[in-house]
This record gives C-alpha cells, sequence and structure tokens, in this order.
C-alpha cells in the first residue's frame, strides 16, 4: 500500500459548515462556486494551480532569497535548476505561465500566423488570439472520446500537423506541444510521439515549444507505460524531452510546486533577446522578471523535488484511487484518469437535465451543498455561448475535481470519493439552474443562477 512520501509539519484548519449554512453561502453566491469565499469550503479541488504545498526545504529557501534587484544569488540557483532539467540556454523569469506564453507571442505572432498544439490551454489560445493569431489544436481525434482509454491520449496528430504546416507555409512561427495536455483532461503524451512531432518540424524548419507546466507527471507516465522506459528514472525522461525542444513555457504554480511563478526558456537568442526587452517593460529585470529573490529560490527547490519518483508516483496514484473509487461505483468519468485531476461527465452523471439548463454547474453545486466540496464546471456555462441568437453549447459537460500537490491526504480523498458516490445515489433528485445575470466574456467567472425549481 502506497503512503504519504512525507509529514505533515505544519496545519492549516478547514471549517465544517452544516447544510444548512452551505445553502445560504451557494445561494449568495449566485451558484457560482467562484464567488464562494474559500473559509466556507472543505475540500477545494477548484484548481491545482498555486495550491501546492511546499516543502520545509522551500520554506527555508525563502529566508535564504536574495532580493537584490540585479544579479541575485536567487536567479542564478533557479537559472541553474531549470538548466540542469529543461536544458536550454535563455531562462527568463516570469510571475506565472501566461507571461511567459504573452512574451513568446507578442514577439513571434503576427495577425493571420498560425499556432499548432495538440490542444491549447486556454490562456495559450487567448494570447495566441490577442496578438491576432489562430490556435489550432491538431490532437489525436480519440482525446475527445471520454470512453476511449489509450495510453497516450495527449499525442499530437502528427498527420493532422503536417497537412497544416504545409497549408500555413510561411505563417507558423513555431509548433506547441502541452504536457500533459491539460485541456483534454490531463493526459500524457508519450516519447515516441514528441520524436515524431520533432521530425515533422524538421521537415518545415521549424522550432518546437513545449508548454510545460505538468512535465514531471508526463514524465512518469512514459516511465509507467512507454515501451522501453520502464528502466529510466524520471529525470533522464524529462532531458530526453527537452532536448527534442528549442525552449519552453513554464507555469512553475503546477510542477513547480510553488505558489507563484513561471519561466520562458528559449535556445534561439535572437527570440530570447526580444522576449527580454518586452519583459523589462512588463514584469521587471532579467533576473527577477516580477518575483522577489525569495521566490526564484522556492522554484529552484520546487524542480527538483517534483522530480522525486516517490512523490510522483503517490501523486499520480492519489488521483488515479479517487478515479477508480468512483468507477467501482459506476459513476461517469472521462477514462482514463489523468494525472492532476479526474474529471465527471455531466451528461452521463445527469441525463435528465439538458444542456441548456447546465447540469456540469447543477453537479458541481451539488457537491458542494452536500460535502462543502469545490469543483469547477467546464462545459455549457464555461464554454456555451450565444450567436446570432441562439445557444451554442460545447460537445462535453465536465466537472473537474483538480487535486493540488502535497494538500490532501488519503482520508480527504476518500471523503471526496464517498460524497460524490452519494450525490449519484441521489442523482434523480437535481434539476436544472437558470443563468440570471452574465458577463459578455470568460461568463463563468461572475455568471449569477438560480434553481429552476424548489
Ligand atoms: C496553468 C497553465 C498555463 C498558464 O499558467 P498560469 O501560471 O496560470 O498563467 C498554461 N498552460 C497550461 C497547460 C496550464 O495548465
Amino acid at each position: 500500500m502506497l503512503t504519504e512520501p512525507y509529514k505533515i509539519k505544519v496545519v492549516e484548519p478547514i471549517k465544517r459548515t452544516t447544510r444548512e449554512e452551505r445553502y445560504e453561502v451557494i445561494r449568495r453566491a449566485g451558484y457560482n462556486l467562484f464567488n464562494v469565499p474559500s473559509e466556507d469550503i472543505l475540500i477545494d479541488l477548484l484548481t491545482d494551480s498555486g495550491t501546492s504545498a511546499m516543502s520545509d526545504s522551500q520554506w527555508a529557501g525563502l529566508m535564504m532569497g536574495d532580493e537584490a534587484y540585479a544579479g541575485s544569488r536567487s536567479y542564478f540557483r533557479f537559472e541553474q535548476s531549470v538548466r540542469s532539467i529543461f536544458g536550454y540556454k535563455n531562462i527568463i523569469p516570469t510571475h506565472q505561465g501566461r507571461v511567459a506564453e504573452n512574451l513568446l507571442f507578442s514577439v513571434a505572432v503576427k495577425p493571420g500566423y498560425v499556432v499548432p498544439n495538440n490542444i491549447h490551454f486556454d490562456t495559450t489560445r487567448a494570447n495566441v488570439e490577442h496578438n491576432r493569431g489562430v490556435a489550432l489544436d491538431c490532437v489525436i481525434k480519440e482525446a475527445y472520446d471520454t470512453r476511449c482509454r489509450l495510453p497516450f491520449k495527449g499525442n499530437m496528430d502528427t498527420e493532422k500537423l503536417r497537412r497544416a504546416l504545409a497549408e500555413h507555409r510561411g505563417k507558423v512561427p513555431f509548433v506547441m506541444m502541452t504536457i500533459t495536455n491539460n485541456s483534454g483532461g490531463g493526459q500524457p503524451v508519450s516519447l515516441e510521439n514528441i520524436r515524431a512531432t520533432r521530425a515533422v518540424c524538421d521537415e518545415f524548419g521549424l522550432q518546437l515549444i513545449f508548454d510545460a507546466c505538468r512535465f514531471a507527471e508526463n514524465c512518469w507516465f512514459i516511465k509507467e507505460r512507454e515501451a522501453g522506459c520502464n528502466a529510466k528514472s524520471v529525470s533522464e525522461i524529462a532531458r530526453e524531452i527537452f532536448a527534442m525542444g528549442d525552449g519552453c513555457t513554464m507555469s512553475a504554480k503546477k510542477d513547480g510546486l510553488v505558489n507563484i511563478g513561471g519561466f520562458l526558456a528559449l535556445n534561439d537568442d535572437k527570440l530570447a533577446e526580444e522576449c527580454t526587452n518586452l519583459l523589462i517593460l512588463v514584469e521587471g529585470f532579467p533576473t527577477y522578471g516580477g518575483l522577489a529573490g525569495r521566490d526564484l529560490e522556492a522554484m529552484a527547490r520546487g524542480f527538483q523535488e517534483v522530480l522525486d519518483e516517490d512523490y510522483l508516483t503517490f501523486r499520480i496514484h492519489q488521483v488515479r484511487d479517487l478515479g477508480q473509487r468512483l468507477l467501482d461505483e459506476d459513476v461517469p468519468i472521462v477514462e482514463p484518469v489523468g494525472g492532476h485531476a479526474v474529471y465527471l461527465d455531466a451528461r452521463r452523471f445527469l441525463p435528465q437535465i439538458p444542456q441548456r439548463e447546465f447540469p456540469g454547474q447543477v453537479l458541481a453545486c451539488a457537491l458542494y451543498l452536500e460535502a462543502g466540496i469545490r469543483s469547477v464546471e467546464i462545459g455549457s456555462l464555461m464554454f456555451g455561448r450565444t450567436e446570432n441568437g441562439k445557444e451554442i453549447y460545447p460537445e462535453l459537460e465536465l466537472v473537474r475535481l483538480a487535486v493540488p500537490r502535497r494538500v490532501y491526504t488519503t482520508t480527504h480523498i476518500r471523503y471526496v470519493a464517498e460524497s460524490v458516490i452519494e450525490v449519484f445515489r441521489n442523482k434523480d433528485r437535481l434539476s436544472g439552474l437558470r443563468l440570471v445575470h452574465s458577463a459578455p466574456v470568460l461568463r463563468h467567472f461572475t455568471a449569477r443562477l438560480e434553481p429552476l425549481a424548489g
């Protein structure tokens, strides 16, 4: 049996609430969990971003931070830690992942340019589009089938990529690859697929840039699943992956095990210089990039800790165990379980609720009301839109249970599983929601809803 490969040194109390209190909270929040104060939440599975617990070494490192404006010792330690894993020549710190994207795309993407990726994450897509480029998803088609069990469901469809590159010749600044594929359910990409993608890039003389947010989890899956990789260490696999690329964007709020931080790494000196010039304009001097010296120190340590195989084995199994407990009771989820979250399939969970009544949001609210658990809807509230007076709904109606790193114990996870199963048993009692207020863009953050019945 796997146990947590760490013990608890500091605790943060979490508050139990009654069902009556939660009913009041969710009503006041307009049935939108983004409006719920975290104090009123027992288990918070809204995101795995910036929610990790830091280690005693990272906390100690904060005291060692060098807050010099230029040439900080902490920067050099950060640079050395990043280079030992990623290998790239120019390492530009940023305060989170989307700034790395913003710098890179502002410099490299011109109006009408096309940026292929397996699946763009929301902020990646938004930053491409902000520069009037086109964000093109080239993932294998099985990624969209929630029941198709493939070991590497995040893979690029290299034929689709080749066709896109031929069609948009001269308009593609580089190819991107997101590991693991967050928007596709945290599914990994294989080494073989990265090699094949690299070969396609070479045919067209293009750079390959990784969106490396969950690189360590991706490497662990390669070690577990890919032929000939079991004897390699996760660190070796990481070096092998990044050696096939020309740079990466990184949100250290994921596999950097910190609460804030990120970077952009590039081999290309000219591109790096232009990005650095922009960094100075929007984030700060190149040796701190919008962060305190102590944040760089925490990241330097986090990148080494995340490659610990005992940690990764526990991490992946903790998420997988949650999924398995649900599958054992026939709760519909996205399969196979990815690296950082379990996704409930709300269409199959609540077949009686049509998409116009927000079944994913109904389910997310029910989980809060019954058990004090916060999840996030990824469905018609987040992605639905009105076009010519007609509502357009997304294909998938999901509720994501994202598991923060090193934060919750096995008992917490078991509690989550039992709560979801309880809601599933009583699913026939749930009814739809109606939108009463919504903003024109990214409406899920501020929307207000109300129950149609009761
Ligand atoms: C979180 C994330 C980002 C953006 O990073 P932030 O630190 O939130 O700005 C980019 N890509 C992927 C795949 C992510 O998961």
